[in-house]
């Protein structure tokens, strides 16, 4: 049995006619750009995310990199955030001028650590940008805490956790502004490229308005330097077509999760993902830690099965980032997870059947690597 990482084929059997109708919505319409289904999507989504505003943008990195010009933050301006997300978090910082300044992740939730947060804080640092990494909600409250003690602003990477909770209440609407990404395989994802800012804030909803399409109010009429960047209207039918599953599908993601997690308990030589007592995760992810993780994904992809690696490498040792001067050792917990994280196949549709030979192809690849590994 073939089982890939995340089966298009079956969300698509599932909803591949309302997509089509949904295209041709737009094609009729003939309003291509910012037009009636970015507007109701906007709306939509705003609800979903219990927030008060959302404003559809082309990506997840331009939602962050808008929310910091939004705040004003740029050159000689600091940054803080996770060490171990993907690094578009940290090119939103770089973008503006900023320096992005990393912070370790808790070994088991792998979210930002915000025991650490208070020692790297300067008088230069603005911003605390916590990652709901894997879907699992960061721990705001304490990041909240730290944030108001030095008069910083918390702005969400989101981009991974559409529909997640943190005491109940949803990510998107838990600090200044949110930064969600719409990317295919995203929990909500378009068929190309899409993004929103979500935010409580009037005066940061109503700044990113005005800079994601060319700084202008009123056609022709330029208030500041604005870009193009606007959420699609072709994109936002399709979100608009998704978003009503949204809640159906990241139930069916934990209920997998729940499985994965009592098929492979006990397994030796593996860790789990962990859940906090105040999370309730989406599971964009499901990402076990295990020694020899390359051996185990290559034995496992022999088995048919499709794994991934998020990340291979962190964004301080990547080549783009050279400039900062950080070397190996920097950040150990996070070298050690690049070197040992494993996501297994997870998505709105993956059957019983496949997460069974999931688990089987697993607990077979960790036996044989512990054997030959002693
Ligand atoms: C996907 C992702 C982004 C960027 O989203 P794009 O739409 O690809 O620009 C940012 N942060 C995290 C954590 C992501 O997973």
């Amino acid at each position: 049995m073939r089982v890939p990482f995340l089966d298009f084929a079956a969300m698509h059997a599932e909803i591949g006619p309302g997509l089509e109708s949904a295209c041709a919505r737009v094609i009729n319409a003939r309003s291509f750009v910012l037009g009636r289904e970015v507007e109701a999507f906007e709306r939509e989504f705003a609800a979903y995310c219990e927030a008060e505003h959302c404003v559809g943008v082309g990506n997840g990195l331009d939602a962050l990199t808008l929310i910091l010009q939004a705040l004003d933050i740029g050159h000689g301006d600091e940054v803080i955030v996770p060490a171990n997300t993907y690094i578009a978090t940290w090119l939103a910082v770089s973008r503006v001028g900023a320096t992005p300044v990393p912070v370790e992740p808790d070994a088991a939730t792998f979210n930002l650590d915000p025991a650490r947060v208070e020692a790297v804080i300067t008088a230069r640092t603005r911003a605390i940008m916590p990652a709901h990494l894997y879907g699992q909600p960061a721990d705001i409250d304490p990041i909240r805490t730290a944030a108001e003690r030095h008069g910083l602003k918390v702005v969400e990477d989101a981009a991974q956790a559409h529909g997640a909770r943190y005491k109940g209440r949803r990510v998107g609407g838990l600090g200044h502004a949110a930064g969600f990404s719409f990317y295919p395989s995203k929990n909500l994802g378009a068929i190309g490229d899409g993004g929103a800012v979500v935010t409580n804030d009037a005066v940061v909803a109503d700044r990113v308005r005005l800079l994601r399409n060319y700084g202008s109010r009123t056609k022709y009429r330029h208030d500041v330097l604005g870009v193009n960047t606007r959420l699609d209207e072709l994109q936002a039918a399709v979100l608009r077509v998704k978003l009503p599953l949204l809640e159906q599908w990241n139930r069916h993601r934990s209920s997998a999760a729940d499985r994965y997690l009592a098929a492979l308990q006990g397994l030796a030589g593996l860790q789990m993902p962990h859940v906090a007592a105040w999370a309730e995760p989406v599971w964009h992810l499901f990402v076990v830690r295990v020694a020899d993780r390359d051996e185990v994904q290559a034995a496992m992809r022999i088995d048919g099965i499709e794994t991934m690696v998020h990340y291979p490498l962190p964004p301080h040792l990547q080549a783009a980032y050279a400039p900062l001067g950080y070397v190996e050792g920097a950040f150990p917990i996070t070298e050690a997870m690049s070197r040992e994280v494993l996501s297994l196949p997870m998505g709105p549709q993956i059957t019983e059947g496949s997460q069974a030979c999931v688990a089987d192809a697993l607990r077979a690849a960790v036996a044989c690597s512990r054997r030959r590994g002693g």
